[in-house]
């Protein structure tokens, strides 16, 4: 990806030379969309040459982690050729919004797609997912792991294992945390939840089911398609974790699962703004919608298209958060000045 960098100049150089010589500039900013995007699922190859394939919409593609092309837009200001940044996590989608690095996007279509509780004035939702509870089946009862509040519980003492607390996945569940019972209550939870760690966060949400299923820890938080895919692995090694783990939909008499989101925006200084809202609404489709959240195990935001994935399926129905993503965004900075004060790193 580090390799794919310089590679965008040169095509996009390219480009604009042939159309201009050619067919004139005005085709030119038509023809061609400059996508930053922090998504690696291998299925984005189909979902990407299937726009060109619609639109004649020539796609160049910069893949990067989110730290680095949010500094990479900024860096590029007003001369940047991206018109569109696709990442992961309300919390990181929040960023770039902070940052003023999105424009705002008036588009009828993405409005009746995607329901108004997963997008923003100036981002998209388009695929969810779910943080859901761990637990080894020998060594927790599932009676005992049924909300996040739970994880709090001084019953859990020593049982309890998260990736870190600065990772946007556990900084959007504070965030909803935050909004649903404010601030003083998500300290506490937070605080509650540092006391009962089995061990100092480390490693990504495989690492905790796996961990778990061990007996290293006996409960754990994972996003959902972490989950989906172990199920579906081959390994030997992997169907072990997933006999040993039981998997819990959290709060499902209450708020209900934590949900968080893939998504992006069209970016300020877009040269193709014109391509880009094509391509956001293209994103929206449903061939695109399976795409996208197939891909990756995840749900797609429009509610209509179905994707037919066993594990998810075996997962079974859940009563998700309704929670809108504005107002994760709106606590992801708060999320991070609990979490800090908590001692939970
Ligand atoms: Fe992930």
């Amino acid at each position: 990806m580090k390799q794919a960098m310089p590679r965008l100049v040169h095509r996009t150089l390219a480009a604009a030379l042939v159309a201009g010589a050619f067919a004139g500039t005005v085709s030119a900013e038509e023809k061609v969309l400059n996508l930053y995007s922090a998504r690696h699922y291998q299925t984005d190859e189909a979902l990407y040459a299937n726009f060109t394939k619609q639109t004649g919409i020539k796609i160049n593609r910069i893949e990067g982690k989110e730290e680095e092309l949010l500094e990479r837009i900024k860096n590029e200001g007003a001369n940047s050729p991206a018109d569109v940044l696709l990442t992961v996590d309300a919390s990181r989608l929040a960023k770039a919004h902070e940052q003023g690095l999105f424009a705002p996007v008036k588009s009828k279509l993405l409005e009746s797609r995607i329901p108004a509780h997963l997008r923003t004035d100036d981002w998209f939702s388009f695929s969810t997912r779910a943080r859901v509870i761990v637990y080894n089946k020998a060594a927790v009862k599932a009676e005992d792991v049924q909300t996040y509040d739970a994880l709090a519980d001084a019953k859990l003492k020593g049982k309890v294992c998260t990736r870190s607390g600065s990772h946007p996945y556990n900084l959007s569940l504070m965030a909803s945390i935050i909004s649903h019972q404010g601030a003083d209550k998500a300290e506490a939870w937070a605080r509650g939840v540092v006391a009962n760690f089995a061990r100092a966060p480390k490693g990504g949400d495989t690492d905790q089911i796996k961990a778990v299923a061990a007996g290293e820890c006996g409960v754990a938080i994972s996003n959902s398609y972490y989950v989906a895919r172990l199920m579906r692995s081959e390994k030997d090694a992997d169907k072990k974790v997933m006999d040993s783990v039981g998997i819990v939909w959290p709060n499902q008499k209450t708020t209900g699962t934590h949900i968080n989101v893939s998504g992006g925006g069209m970016l300020k200084n877009a040269p193709h703004k014109e391509a880009a809202v094509k391509f956001l609404e293209y994103l929206a489709s449903d061939d695109a919608q399976r795409y996208f959240a197939d891909g990756n195990n995840e749900w797609p935001v429009v509610s209509s298209v179905k994707v037919d994935n066993p594990a998810l399926t075996k997962l079974g129905p859940f009563k998700a958060d309704a929670l809108p993503v504005g107002n994760l965004q709106m606590y992801a900075t708060k999320a991070q000045v609990i979490f800090d004060k908590a001692g939970y790193r």
